[in-house]
């Protein structure tokens, strides 16, 4: 990859970078396998009604991943400002109506619900959509009682982010789904970096939330403006409603034709995929890491797992001793000034994260090379 820099990106003057951090939108997201770009060409060759499109696609999407029922949306961050419209107004035509006209101001439910601990920068999105965060707990705890409380009147959905690294002081899925449904309150589980496994597709919905979300755009390796909302019929149904082609709130957040059909060829390949042999790779890359990079002076390695968002996959982690005299940033700043750019995690002061999961083959050993260059004291 060294060298000059052809195709779209040289002609613009665009360095392309080896990602060795995660799924990130700020990165491109993640690339896609020749089958999706294919499907992706196929469906730009033809007008479509996109009322059928999307339903054929949905439906198709449903069955394959054991779901009742399915909606294909522009990305996650879109899925949760349509699930949050859905949740104010079910499938409700004057409560549609009065928001189309009047503003979300005048719906009586608009309250959601989230753990203080899964406070996300993806917040946005639901005060977007005209909802009113309403956190409970703490970063330690959170009581059942502080859940049963805060749900009233007002309460639209509770939100819920599942995964190890939002589970600090969280109430378990189960019991929010117990204590929200009791009230009638759905819940939306926005699953977006969830995967793999690739059971997460349906374990969630199979454990009763109303609406599931995932990002078409990472580990699925769908096209990156792409996502998935699967879940109850009536509330994907609901979102539905609102989403494009029809002229309503979900019109900026349109899906094409290619996206619909490249997400479907997506799923087809992530669940034929061998996750076993995949994960046995990114293990192998892992290790090697970790030896080699392990046996620098000044450098602490080692098998950090799971992965950025709680995936259960491993990374590589190192840590800097101070006497090594450099820190992460000092570290990750040299990779991205290099031939090629490479962006990896860094977290606090002395330590820096190297993900194998995003790799093109062959590039682990660049990868390699160049961190232990830049682990080099000064
Ligand atoms: C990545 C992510 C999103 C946004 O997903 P997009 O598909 O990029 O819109 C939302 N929520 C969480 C928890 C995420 O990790």
């Amino acid at each position: 990859m060294t060298g000059e820099v052809t195709g779209v990106y040289g002609r613009l003057g665009v360095r392309p970078l080896i990602n060795a951090n995660a799924w990130l939108t700020r990165l491109g997201g993640s690339l896609m396998p020749p089958e999706v770009i294919e499907a992706m060409r196929e469906a730009s060759a033809a007008f479509v009604d996109m009322h059928e499109l999307q339903r054929a696609v949905s439906s198709r999407i449903a069955q394959l991943t054991r779901n009742e029922a399915a909606l294909v949306c522009s990305g996650a961050s879109a899925g949760l400002v349509l699930a949050t419209l859905a949740c104010m107004t079910g499938r409700d035509l004057r409560a549609l109506g009065r928001l189309i006209q009047l503003g979300v101001g005048t719906l009586p439910k608009r309250d959601v619900i989230v753990h203080c601990g899964q406070r996300t920068p993806y917040d946005p999105a639901i005060v977007l959509a005209g909802g009113r965060l309403v956190q409970i707990g703490n970063v330690i705890q959170t009581f059942e009682w502080e859940l049963q409380a805060a749900i009233g009147p007002a309460t639209a959905a509770v939100l819920y982010l599942p995964g190890e690294i939002y589970s600090r002081g969280a109430l378990p899925l189960e019991r929010v789904l117990a204590i929200a449904h009791a009230a009638g309150v759905p819940v939306i589980v926005d699953a977006a970096a969830q995967l793999p496994p690739p059971e997460n597709l349906w374990r969630f919905a199979e454990m009763g939330a109303d609406l599931v979300l995932f990002s078409g755009g990472k580990a699925l390796r769908g096209p990156q403006a792409s996502g998935l909302i699967v879940g109850k019929p009536d509330m994907v149904a609901a979102c539905e409603m609102h989403a494009a082609p029809h002229q309503r709130l979900g019109r900026p957040m349109k899906v094409g034709k290619e996206e619909m059909c490249g997400l479907l060829a997506a799923v087809e390949l992530y669940l034929a995929q061998d996750h076993a042999a995949r994960t046995a790779e990114i293990e192998r890359i892992t290790a090697a890491w970790v030896e080699t990079l392990g046996a620098l002076p000044g450098v602490c390695a080692r098998r950090d797992f799971p992965s950025e968002a709680g995936q259960p996959l491993p990374r590589a982690r190192l840590d800097l001793e101070p006497s090594l005299g450099l820190t992460s940033g000092d570290v990750r700043a040299a990779l991205l000034a290099g031939e090629p750019p490479i962006d990896v995690a860094v977290s606090g002061e002395r330590a820096v994260l190297l993900n194998a999961a995003l790799l093109k083959p062959g590039e682990e050993t660049i990868v390699t090379d160049r961190v232990a260059e830049a682990l080099r004291r000064p």
